[in-house]
């Protein structure tokens, strides 16, 4: 996606004894690319000790046959990061290694989520450390570490509830393999068998690709433990209103299309979506087109249900990733270009739909669709697959302060004049959860409503009701 936000990362972990655990791992960290791009690691364990690789980048420039070889083990976890705490940095990579005494009794983390109570976490450790804790994961790993108990199960149990935020992580010991997902279930995650063994991740996409079986769903506040005994469930934290808060953008955006999340299978849960904008906001069109990739089923439900052919006049140079390395001035002026390329032979003269996933701070929507006028569209009907975005989101998202987010502040006809759209649609929130077909109150829907579901510290808040921070969308579209 071309927008200025993103999920914040991808976790995976692996109990499979005989098995080349550090190569399934970096294959499960590729299916899950998409839900990270600044760095990656991998950590494994033989039994004695905590072997880890992380770098900046892709999983595919961050490892070497060679780092893999040297990666042995029968337990492995994984992680892809887009931060959202703390800077992007070699050192802020994961997963990370928490060292007790002996240290054959370390551990190694690795965490999708956001916490939303750092600052009493932080008040809390009372003994000098020499651990870095720059973000929320590093302080959950110090916690884990210095709290009591005989073992990791103790630990976990006792440290755990004090967690407050989104969180679904994969912990490595060196014995065990750990998933915990937080008490409102924010973030996915869920368990494969794999011959002879277990794998946890967080989009069923990724036990696809490496031949593993989806099981179950984590459930929300469920520890799951995995060694030579098998697989133990224990319930470790309740939700303070005994409530859910899914993230609705796992299945308008960030989750693949061919993973299942709360048993539904997105593909056709984005068509839905696509299909009930077409009812809500019809238009006379010669074609429909999706903002590839995120918004392609929820065009081809759009075009479905309103009997306007579907095209790719849109196409998506596949490559063009975020990266690390940033791009001066003249490429960045390029911007949607780099990713977009529109056809002309087809858009040519055309009254066009196009179906896009979310419009955030407004800023790429008007490029899009001057690149479609300059292929030639004649009208161009803007839909889109979320309703308006009024709130930041405390949990992970990296979308925008309140300020910076266009809806937060202008009407939609207003929008639509921005975005220089010839008409604009937003899927109303009823029209959104029908579509879904699930009920409302196992969401997240705060981004939209301004009703969030957990608590959050009042420094954030502060944060990301704020003044906007700056047009960073030219750097984060690369
Ligand atoms: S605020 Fe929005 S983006 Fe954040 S978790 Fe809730 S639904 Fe997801």
């Amino acid at each position: 996606m071309s927008r200025s936000w993103h999920e914040e990362c991808g976790v995976f972990g692996v109990y499979a004894p005989g098995e080349d655990v550090s190569r399934i791992t970096f294959f499960g960290l590729h299916a899950l690319q998409h839900r990270g791009q600044e760095s990656a690691g991998i950590a494994t364990t033989d039994g004695k000790l905590i072997h880890i690789h992380t770098g900046m980048g892709l999983v595919s420039q961050v490892f070497r046959e060679e780092h893999l070889r040297r990666l042995p083990g029968k337990i492995a976890i994984g992680h892809n990061r887009y931060s959202t705490s703390g800077a992007s940095k070699p050192g802020n990579a994961q997963p990370i290694k928490g060292q007790r005494r002996p240290a054959s009794e370390g551990i190694a983390l690795a965490h999708n989520g956001n916490l939303v109570n750092t600052q009493e976490l932080r008040r809390r450790l009372k003994k000098p450390h020499h651990f870095p804790v720059e973000t929320d994961s590093q302080l959950m790993a110090l916690l884990l570490c210095t709290s009591p108990g005989r073992d990791w199960i103790e630990r976990v149990r006792h440290t755990i509830p004090e967690f407050r935020g989104s969180y679904s992580l994969v912990l490595l010991t060196r014995d065990s393999l750990m998933g915990i997902r937080d008490p409102y279930g924010v973030r996915p995650l869920c368990l494969g068998r794999l011959r002879g063994g277990w794998v946890l991740a967080s989009e069923s996409c990724a036990l696809d690709h490496i031949g593993s079986q989806f099981v179950r769903e984590v459930e929300p506040g469920e520890l799951v433990c995995i060694d030579s005994r098998g697989v133990t469930s224990l319930m470790i934290a309740q939700p303070a209103k005994g409530g859910r808060a899914l993230c609705m953008f796992e299945f308008i955006y960030f989750a693949r299309p061919d993973s299942i999340i709360n048993g539904q299978l997105l593909y056709p849960v984005r068509q839905a979506m696509g299909a009930q904008l077409a009812v809500e906001h019809p238009v006379a069109a010669d074609l429909v087109i999706g903002v590839p990739d995120s918004a392609t089923a929820a065009g081809i439900g759009y075009a479905q249900a309103s009997g306007i052919p579907f095209v790719e006049g849109l196409l998506k140079n596949r490559y063009v990733g975020r990266t690390f390395i940033e791009p001066d001035q003249r490429i960045r002026e390029l911007g949607v270009q780099l990713k977009f390329n529109a056809l002309p032979e087809i858009l040519k003269g055309k009254r066009v739909v196009v179906v896009d996933d979310s419009i955030v701070r407004g800023t790429t929507t008007p490029r899009i669709v001057a690149l479609l006028r300059r292929a030639g569209a004649r009208e161009v009907h803007m839909r889109v697959c979320a309703p308006p975005i009024r709130y930041p989101c405390f949990y992970g998202v990296d979308m925008a302060t309140q300020g910076e987010l266009i809806a937060a502040h202008k009407s939609t006809p207003e929008i639509a004049t921005i975005i220089g759209a010839n008409t604009l649609g937003y899927l109303n929130l009823d029209g959104l959860i029908h579509a879904v077909g699930l009920p409302r109150n196992i969401f997240c829907l705060a981004c939209f409503t301004g009703d969030y579901p957990i608590p959050s510290q009042p420094e954030m808040e502060r944060e990301l009701t704020a003044v906007p921070r700056g047009d960073r969308e030219g750097i984060s579209i690369l």
